[in-house]
C-alpha cells in the first residue's frame, strides 16, 4: 500500500493519502483546501487516481478541500451521516466498508468531539492502521466543548470501541501540534494523560475543566466545511 502523511501547518492537520499500488487507486483523508495543488501534484506525480476524499468531522479549524477534490478530479466526497452536510457525493455509516483497489477503510461511529465524528481502520500487510480524526489525539483528545461534543460519548467512543483495538494498532490523528506523527493503542492507553481515569465522571470533570479558548477560524470553517468548502459565505 501506498501511505503518506501530509502536514498543513497552518492548521497543524495531518492528510493521508492511502493509494493500492496495483490498481493506483487512492483515498484522501482529511485534506485541507490550501493543499490542493499540492495533492494535485502528489497524485499526479504517482500515478494515482482519487477515488474518495472522506472528513472524519466537519472541522472548526481549516476548510476542507472535499468539494475542491471532487469538482477538480471527479472523485466521490464523503462525510458521516450525522454530520448534516448535503454537498458531499455520499455518507458513511458505523461500520461502512469504503474500497479503494484491494484495500477498504471500515468506518468507526466514535462521537464525542462532535456528533459526527468518526474513525477509520484498515489492515493493510498485515498492520492495522486507525485514523483517528480528533477523537485520539497523540497523549490526547479533541476537545468537547462546541459543536454538540459530549464528554460522556467520546468516553465510550474511546474506552469500548477505540481502546479495545489490538495494543500494535497504528494510531494516526487528525492534527499535532508538536510534530508526533504516530502513536499505537496500548501506547496511548498507557501514556495519554486522558485515559488515566477511573470512569466516565471522572473524565467528564477532566474535559469540563479544559476552558479552551474557541479555534481562530471556527465561524468561518465550520459554515464553509458544511458547503464542501465551496461557499465560504453559507
Ligand atoms: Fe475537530
Amino acid at each position: 500500500m501506498i501511505f503518506r502523511q501530509l502536514f498543513d501547518q497552518t492548521s497543524s492537520t495531518y492528510t493521508y493519502l492511502l493509494a493500492d499500488e496495483l490498481s493506483r487507486e487512492a483515498v484522501l483523508i482529511d485534506p485541507v483546501q490550501e493543499q490542493l495543488p499540492a495533492y494535485r501534484q502528489l497524485l499526479a506525480d504517482l500515478s494515482l487516481n482519487l477515488v474518495m476524499a472522506l472528513d472524519t468531522h466537519v472541522h472548526a479549524d481549516h476548510i476542507t478541500a472535499l468539494g475542491d477534490l471532487r469538482e477538480a478530479l471527479g472523485c466521490r466526497s464523503m462525510m458521516g451521516e450525522q454530520s448534516g452536510v448535503d454537498c458531499v457525493s455520499e455518507t458513511f455509516a458505523d461500520g461502512q466498508v469504503l474500497r479503494f483497489g484491494r484495500y477498504h477503510l471500515q468506518a468507526m461511529y466514535t462521537p464525542g468531539h462532535t456528533d459526527d465524528s468518526y474513525c477509520f481502520l484498515l489492515q493493510a500487510n498485515g498492520q492495522a492502521m486507525v485514523f483517528t480524526g480528533d477523537t485520539l489525539l497523540i497523549r490526547g483528545t479533541g476537545r468537547t466543548d462546541f459543536q454538540n461534543g459530549d464528554a460522556a460519548r467520546q468516553y465510550h467512543s474511546l474506552f469500548e470501541r477505540l481502546l479495545t483495538l489490538p495494543g500494535e494498532t497504528r494510531v494516526y490523528p487528525a492534527h499535532d501540534y508538536k510534530g508526533w506523527t504516530a502513536s499505537t493503542i496500548a501506547e496511548e492507553k498507557a501514556c495519554n494523560p486522558r485515559l488515566q481515569v477511573a470512569g466516565q465522571a471522572e473524565y467528564v470533570a477532566l474535559m469540563d475543566a479544559l476552558d479552551l479558548p474557541d479555534p481562530k477560524m471556527m465561524d468561518v470553517a465550520v459554515p464553509a466545511n458544511q458547503s464542501c468548502g465551496q461557499d465560504s459565505t453559507a
